[in-house]
């Protein structure tokens, strides 16, 4: 779908956007058109009842004036809009536009939004359209039928700083839809070495991408994340994304993604009701893609690393048992006891390997963890742990901005004490209570001082409540919590 920035005019046909704030009533380019129209639109304004409440809209057909059709969208208190309000006033347009089966329309703006420059609040509305507009169709024998909607133009006094900026929102998206994509992709196609092969294109963009094989992984002593690969038919991968956009030599933010393209459980197998879900256990390692393409697109001025840790959990005559004890990168031993808490394992090796390898001036791993996080948080909030308040801090600011919100949950000694095993020295469960945090507690024991933070996403990576920007079962979740996060604090 074509989104196209143009001068403010009044349409002289088909289906025009007006967006009305509460107070004062129509005024500018609707009044304008109310004008054109005869009086027509303020005449079904009273009749319906509409007075530019939020999240109000209104529909009026044959207005008058050579127009098709005049939608009203409510603003509420014009001046009180957020950037992420703009966002979902773009993605409820193009909803109303893909509901009305139309092929195009206008948006006119002209009213002051929030406290954003006119062309950074015409690029955000953009950018709700973009992300909205988005379906999965891949598999579908027949396409959906052509009256989708094809052009959406967006008429206002700045439209070329609006077409500048909003070449920075198109980038987040296309990170955004690339994380959509790969979490919504069947487990069958993607295996963890088709999913490294996806990400060789961005490596167009300036991304230098690296793939780690077993045997590589092996002589770097990757004995956990290997042994959760060993009962499938699929070659376990490590992929590397780097971009450098910052100062020369300056550390770079690392991000680290669990990538099980599809989790059984192994040996500890999972129940059958709902075990397809469990395609979507790379959405951490989906988000990390998607972000390091939003970062090359935009040329982010900062250097970072995307990680991905690739493997499936099979049950299998070679699997895993509950019992086994691997050695780590790290050295640390561990005790296999549920071979369905895998995310960790694969993770304990890539945390070590990328602090190691990239020395980052930060860790933030993104991982669908546990169920236990949906017990605490549902599907509102990721759970949020980490070594540092200030990066912490950061995190939960980044996620109110953008919607993508994070809650944070304790890490304590009382809790790591849980994960002490007789045998090894951690285990890799603590049982049923408390499961999130000893599974974060986990993961720190291969983190060293290194400033870190681990976003459990089992509730927010998929299947999340639709919204006015997302309709998809992959919801991309992260990609734009971490590119504010970037763009906010650490672009020089
Ligand atoms: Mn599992
Ligand atoms: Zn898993």
């Amino acid at each position: 779908m074509k989104i196209d920035f143009s001068s403010l005019a009044l349409p002289r046909s088909g289906i025009a956007i007006l967006l009305v704030p509460e107070t004062g009533g129509l005024s500018g380019m609707a009044a304008d058109v109310d004008k054109r129209c005869g009086g027509q639109i303020r005449r079904a304004m009273a009749a319906a009842g509409f007075t530019g409440r939020r999240d109000s809209s209104l529909d009026v057909l044959a207005p008058g004036g050579g127009l098709e059709r005049v939608v009203l969208f409510g603003l509420g208190a014009a001046a009180a809009l957020r950037s992420l309000d703009l966002e979902m006033l773009g993605g409820a347009i193009a909803g109303t536009l893909q509901g009305l089966k139309v092929q195009s329309g206008a948006i006119l703006i002209d009213a002051t939004l929030g406290k954003l420059p006119p062309a950074e609040a015409a690029a955000l509305i953009a950018s709700g359209i973009r992300l909205r507009v988005y379906a999965f169709n891949r598999y579908k024998s027949k396409q959906p039928d052509a009256k989708l909607l094809k052009s959406v133009s967006i008429l206002t006094a700045d439209s070329g700083g609006a077409r500048k900026r909003f070449l920075n929102w198109e980038a987040v998206a296309e990170g955004v839809h690339l994380a959509r994509d790969l979490v919504n992709e069947p487990p069958n196609i993607l295996h963890p070495v088709a999913f490294a092969a996806r990400l060789k294109p961005l490596t167009k963009l300036g991304l230098k991408l690296t793939i780690l094989t077993p045997a590589q992984m092996k002589r770097l002593g990757m004995h956990a994340l290997l042994g959760v690969a060993q009962g499938s038919a699929h070659e376990a991968r490590l992929a590397l994304l780097e971009w450098r956009g910052g100062k020369a030599g300056e550390a770079p933010l690392a991000f680290v993604g669990k990538g099980v393209t599809f989790d059984t459980g192994g040996i500890s197998i999972k129940p059958a009701q709902g075990m397809e879900d469990m395609k979507g256990d790379m959405g951490g390692a989906a988000c990390v893609a998607g972000l390091m393409l939003a970062l090359a697109k935009r040329k982010a001025k900062v250097n970072a690393v995307g990680a991905i840790g690739l493997v499936e959990n099979m049950p299998d005559g070679k699997a895993q048992r509950p019992g086994d004890v691997v050695t780590s990168m790290s050295g640390q031993t561990i005790a296999v006891l549920n071979t369905d808490a895998e995310g960790r394992l694969v993770l304990a090796d890539v945390l070590w390997y990328v602090q190691q390898r990239f020395k980052p001036r930060f860790m933030v791993d993104l991982a669908t963890l546990t169920g236990a996080i949906l017990v605490a948080l549902g599907k509102e909030h990721a759970g949020l742990f980490s070594n540092n308040d200030e990066l912490a801090q950061r995190l939960s600011d980044s996620g109110y901005a953008t919607g993508e919100k994070v809650w944070r949950m304790p890490l304590a000694p009382e809790y790591d004490k849980i994960i002490d095993h007789d045998v090894a020295d951690v285990k890799n469960t603590g049982g049923r209570y408390a499961g999130s945090i000893t599974a974060a507690q986990f993961l720190q024991r291969f983190v060293n001082n290194v400033p870190w933070a681990h976003l459990d996403v089992a509730g927010t990576a998929m299947d999340v409540p639709r919204s006015p920007i997302n309709q998809s079962w992959g919801s991309g979740w992260g990609v734009r919590l971490l590119n504010h996060l970037v763009a906010q604090h650490y672009e020089r």
